[in-house]
């Protein structure tokens, strides 16, 4: 007896554009996932400054520009391709990866589900080229105008996916997740300025930070002057590992956990290791109910954490979770607790930086 109850369908291989259009079911949420695919590429190619145009809550338009390296003519069809990339090729490359991309799954995912273009001109390449895809069908590449670098637009998110589209909350709405999203990418890469434009008007225009005053007022920008003016900078480095950043002070906690960024090696994740180990370095200097804040950043040998856990890449594996999650507590609680009167001396107060 057949399960199925109109006789099942003869197995056969689905059509390119559908299995582009799966993958996009997962990586492609919103308009804010189609920013941070774009401008995750931006930073991989090595970018200084990235500009984000966007219109209709990043659903009409969603543009980022950028001064990279470009993408080379002859390859510019190529990245529009599934399983396409310049990032790896091997699983040695895989498992010890240093960019945020290397699925190359990105731009057919979001070409499958938009009108997408996108003009590159290659460092060292005599003139830009550029490719157009209508719901993940390619026209010819044909010669452009653009500096150095590239310009990806997207248009008309989900036209051709109505299910997907009547997810879609108020441009407000998807226009708030997307600035979020461009937010927390800037505090990944403190070297690279990055502008967003809503329908033309400038949002915000961060200038690449170079030194600790132009970190901490990225940092003041991004998370607001309070967390800036009530925050610990720190930078501690145990054998491979170097944890540095900023915990916000016992008196700048919050009723949510609103403000808790954590980078792996340029990386933003959410990891409940790592939440669980900041909470207990918290425990004793917070009020129950309250959140702490922090912004922090982790650099360690990428071979000992697996960046290939989840398609959207904001869950990561620590190799030895135990240590990683007693590194993490142990630092945090000893920057914390200098910060007290001496009148309290805490357990191994270690010796600053
Ligand atoms: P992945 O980032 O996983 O490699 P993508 O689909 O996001 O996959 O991009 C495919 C390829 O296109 C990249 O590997 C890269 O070579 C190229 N590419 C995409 N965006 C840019 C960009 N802004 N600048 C330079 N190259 C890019
Ligand atoms: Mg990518």
């Amino acid at each position: 007896m057949s399960p199925y109850a109109s006789g099942p369908m003869p197995i056969r291989q689905l059509p390119p554009q559908l299995i582009d259009q799966i993958a996009a079911g997962e990586v492609i949420e919103r308009p804010a996932s189609v920013l941070k695919e774009l401008v995750e590429n931006s930073l991989d190619a090595g970018a200084t400054r990235i500009e984000l145009e966007i219109e209709g809550g990043g659903l009409r338009q969603c543009l980022v520009r950028d001064d990279g390296g470009g993408i080379p003519r002859e390859e510019l069809a190529l990245a529009l391709s599934r399983h396409a990339t310049s990032k790896i090729s091997s699983l040695e490359d895989l498992e010890r990866v240093g960019t945020l991309g290397f699925r190359g799954e990105a731009l057919p995912s979001i070409a499958s589900v938009s009108r997408l273009a996108v003009t590159s001109r290659a460092r060292g390449g005599d003139g830009a080229c550029r490719v157009e895809a209508d719901g993940g069908r390619l026209a010819e590449p044909a010669p452009a105008a653009h500096p150095v670098g590239t310009t990806v637009m997207v248009r008309d998110l989900f036209f051709n996916t109505p299910a997907r589209r009547r997810f879609m909350r108020s441009e407000r709405t998807e226009f708030g997740h997307l600035e979020r999203n461009a937010r927390r990418l800037a505090l990944s890469r403190f070297e690279t300025g990055f502008r967003l434009a809503r329908e033309g008007k400038v949002v915000f225009d961060l200038r690449p930070a170079t030194d600790a005053a132009g970190r901490l007022r990225r940092v003041a920008e991004v998370c607001g002057e309070g967390f800036a003016q009530h925050a610990l900078a720190f930078d501690r480095s145990a054998a491979d590992l170097r944890l540095s950043g900023w915990l916000g002070l016992p008196t700048f906690s919050r009723a949510q956990p609103d403000l808790q960024y954590f980078f792996v090696n340029g990386r933003l994740v959410r990891d409940r290791l790592v939440t669980h180990a900041l909470r207990q370095a918290y425990a004793d200097v917070l009020f129950h109910g309250r959140h702490p804040a922090y912004v922090l950043y982790l650099e360690m040998d990428p071979t000992l954490v697996d960046v290939n856990a989840h398609p959207t890449k904001h869950e990561v594996r620590f190799r030895d979770a135990r240590s990683m999650h007693g590194f993490l507590h142990q630092v945090a609680e000893q920057s914390l607790a200098r910060t007290r009167p001496a009148a309290a001396p805490a357990a191994g107060a270690a010796a600053g930086p």
